[in-house]
C-alpha cells in the first residue's frame, strides 16, 4: 500500500521536531502536525521562558550587591510587562527558527490539531493523511487537583503570560517547577509562600541538597509550609484570593500558582481508534524502542512519562529516526547518569546517585562535602552558601554522584557528567588541576570524607 508519508509526527515539540528533521535528513517523507506552538513546551511555556525569568529574578540580588563593589545607581524598579514583552519577542524568533529548521529539512508542516483515525491515518483539522509510521510526541499538560476554587489557580502555562507581577504569590507543589517559580516570583519582589504536602520538597534529590536549598530559600525570604496542602481557594470581593490550608491556616494572596504534576497530552488524539495502551500512570505504554501496542505507532517524550526533560525527548526522537530510517546508526538511549538542574536561586546541579540511592543500591559510600560562601558574595552582606558534594563508592573509588547548590550549578555539573559517564574515580578528580579562583575547583580539592 502506498502511503502519503513514511513518518507522520504528531507534535512539533522537542522530541517531535528532532525525530522529524532527522528522519527527513535520512531521506524519509515526513509530515509533522502542530496545534499550538512550534518548539512545544520547552520553547513556549517551559525551559526557555522559565530560564529567562530566572535571569530576570536574579537582577534583584545583583542590584543589591552592586553597592559593595562600588556601584551606585538609582532605586531599582522592576517592570514585569517589559520582561514579558521581551521574552515573547525572543520566543517568536525561536518559533521562526523551528519553522525554518523543519521546512529546510524537507518536512511537511501541517498546522492544526491531529487526530489518529486508524493505525495509518491521521486527520489534521479533519483532512486525512496516511503514513507508514505514526510518532506520537504530544507532550504533557499541567494538572490541578479537584479542590473548591481550582478555577482561580494558574499553572506555568498562564504564569508566562500574566499581565502584572502579583504582589503576593502562593506556590503549590514540591517539584522542580514549583521551586523554580517560587524563586522567580520571590526574586522579582513578590511576597512568596510555597506549600508542599510532603515533609520536604524535591523528592528524589539528595537529602543534603534538599535541606541546603530549603535553608537558602528561607534566607531569601520565601515562606515555606511543608506537610500541608491547599484545601480550598476563595475569591474576595476586592479580587484577592484566600487559600485555606488543610491545617486551617488561611493565606491571603493575589495569585495561586499550581505545579503539582503533569499529565500526558492525549486530548482528542484518537487513541481509541488504535490498539495503543496506557501504562498504570496513564502515559502511553512503549517498549524500549518506543513501540506502542499498535505496530505502526510509536511514542516519545513527556507523553510516555519516563524522564520529562528536553534533552531526553531529543535523544528519543533521534533514536526513533535512526531506528526507522538509518538502522546502522541506531543506538539505544542511555538513561543512566542523566544530569539535571533546578534553576532555583541558587541553582541545583546534579548527576548520578544521591547518597540515599547509593546506599539503597548496596554501595558503601564515602561522602565529600564542601560548604562555603561564594567569592563574589564575600564583599556583600549576602549570607548565601554554596554546597558541593561527591558520593564515592568506597570499594572501587568510583564517583557515583555529583551534587551542587550554588550559582551556575547546572553549568558546572554538565562537565562533570562527562567525567562520570567516563567512569571517573575520586582519584581522577584529585589528580585534576583546579581552575583558580572558581567555585568549580572545589570539586577537585575535597580530600577528607565527612562522617554521615
Ligand atoms: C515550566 C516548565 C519548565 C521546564 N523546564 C525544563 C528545563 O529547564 N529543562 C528541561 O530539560 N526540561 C524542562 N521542562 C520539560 C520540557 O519542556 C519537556 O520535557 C519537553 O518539552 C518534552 O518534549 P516533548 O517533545 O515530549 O513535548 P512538548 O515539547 O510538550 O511538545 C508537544 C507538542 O505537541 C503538540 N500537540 C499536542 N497534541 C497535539 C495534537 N493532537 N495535534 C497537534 N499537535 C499536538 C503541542 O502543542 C506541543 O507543541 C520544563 C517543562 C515545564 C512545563
Amino acid at each position: 500500500m502506498a502511503f502519503d508519508f513514511d513518518l507522520f509526527v504528531v507534535g512539533a515539540g522537542s522530541g517531535g521536531v528532532r525525530a522529524a528533521r532527522f528522519a527527513a535528513g535520512f531521506g524519509a517523507r515526513v509530515a509533522v502536525a502542530e496545534s499550538r506552538y512550534l518548539g512545544g513546551t520547552c520553547v513556549n511555556v517551559g525551559c526557555v521562558p522559565k530560564k529567562l525569568l530566572v535571569y530576570g529574578a536574579h537582577y534583584g540580588e545583583d542590584f543589591e550587591q552592586a553597592g559593595a563593589f562600588g556601584w551606585t545607581a538609582g532605586e531599582p524598579r522592576f517592570d514585569w510587562p517589559t520582561l514579558i514583552a521581551n521574552k515573547n519577542r525572543e520566543i517568536a524568533r525561536l518559533n521562526g527558527i523551528y519553522r525554518n529548521l523543519l521546512v529546510n529539512s524537507g518536512v511537511t508542516l501541517l498546522e492544526g490539531h491531529a487526530r489518529i483515525r486508524d493505525p495509518h491515518t491521521v486527520e489534521v483539522d479533519g483532512k486525512p493523511c496516511t503514513a507508514e509510521h505514526i510518532l506520537v510526541a504530544t507532550g504533557g499538560w499541567p494538572k490541578v487537583p479537584e479542590i473548591p476554587g481550582k478555577e482561580y489557580a494558574i499553572t506555568s502555562n498562564e504564569a508566562f503570560h500574566l499581565e502584572a507581577l502579583p504582589r503576593r504569590v502562593l506556590v503549590v507543589g514540591g517539584g522542580y517547577i514549583a521551586v523554580e517559580f517560587a524563586s522567580i516570583f520571590n526574586g522579582m519582589g513578590a511576597q512568596t509562600t510555597q506549600v508542599y504536602r510532603g515533609p520536604l520538597f524535591l523528592r528524589g534529590f539528595d537529602q543534603g541538597v534538599r535541606e541546603h536549598l530549603r535553608d537558602e530559600l528561607v534566607k531569601k525570604g520565601i515562606a515555606l509550609r511543608f506537610n500541608t496542602d491547599v484545601a480550598r481557594i476563595d475569591k474576595r470581593a476586592d479580587g484577592s484570593l484566600a487559600a485555606t490550608l488543610k491545617d486551617g491556616e488561611v493565606i491571603e494572596t493575589d495569585c495561586v500558582f499550581y505545579a503539582t504534576g503533569r499529565r500526558p497530552m492525549l486530548d482528542g488524539l484518537g487513541l481509541e481508534n488504535t490498539a495503543v495502551k496506557l501504562n498504570a500512570h496513564g502515559f502511553i505504554a512503549v517498549d524500549d524502542e518506543y513501540r506502542t501496542d499498535e505496530p505502526s505507532i510509536l511514542a516519545i517524550g513527556d507523553v510516555i512519562g519516563r524522564v520529562a526533560l528536553t534533552p531526553v525527548a531529543l535523544a528519543e526522537g533521534m533514536a526513533v529516526a535512526r531506528r526507522l530510517f538509518r538502522p546502522e546508526e541506531y543506538r539505544k538511549v542511555d538513561y543512566r547518569l542523566i544530569p539535571t538542574a533546578v534553576f532555583s536561586l541558587p541553582n541545583i546541579g546534579t548527576v548520578g546517585l544521591t547518597t540515599e540511592q547509593a546506599r539503597e543500591a548496596g554501595h558503601e559510600v564515602k561522602i565529600f562535602e564542601s560548604r562555603f560562601r561564594p567569592m563574589k558574595l564575600t564583599l556583600t552582606d549576602s549570607q548565601e552558601k554554596t554546597l558541593m558534594k561527591l558520593v564515592v563508592d568506597a570499594a572501587t573509588d568510583r564517583v557515583l554522584g555529583v551534587h551542587m547548590v550554588g550559582p551556575e550549578a547546572g553549568e558546572i555539573v554538565q562537565g562533570l557528567a562527562v567525567a562520570l559517564k567516563a567512569g571517573a574515580t575520586k582519584c581522577v578528580f584529585d589528580e585534576t588541576i583546579g581552575i583558580h579562583p572558581t567555585a568549580a575547583e572545589e570539586f577537585v580539592t575535597m580530600r577528607t570524607p565527612v562522617a554521615q
